[in-house]
């Protein structure tokens, strides 16, 4: 652990590892996933998380960030399908369109409101947990 390590609580630099209380009393117990370290002017006990968690902290970050990213994407492929729909049954319903461009915008909305049906929202990665 580096040296310029320092006690919250007194500023004391005297730190020494150590296990913390446990609930039942006797001997002082280590953290799984953390260093401890008691300092030796106040008793006061410091945590430190070991690099592994703080490395599982970065993958669950970019984990939401991607997650973020694709319902972004989502969202504006939804919009994007919507407004051409909404384009298309302006063709649909105006009079002076031909019969053959009013068919086809009418099969081109059924097929975009299909893939709107089918346009799934990304399961949050913290769900999963
Ligand atoms: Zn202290």
């Amino acid at each position: 652990m580096d040296k310029k390590m320092k006690c919250t609580n007194c500023g004391s630099h005297e730190l020494v590892r150590c296990g913390i209380p446990s609930e039942g009393g006797g001997e002082l117990v280590s953290v799984r996933n953390a260093e401890t370290y008691a300092c030796k002017q106040c008793r006061h006990v410091e945590f430190f998380l070991l690099e592994t968690e703080i490395q599982a902290i970065a993958v669950r970050e970019k984990k939401q960030a991607d997650y973020e990213d694709q319902v972004k994407q989502y969202e504006q492929k939804k919009a994007a399908l919507q407004k051409q729909i909404d384009e298309l049954r302006r063709v649909v319903s105006d009079e002076n369109q031909t019969v053959k461009a009013v068919n086809e915008a009418k099969e081109k909305v059924m097929q975009l409101e299909n893939e709107l049906r089918n346009l799934r929202k990304p399961g949050n990665p913290y769900s999963l947990w």
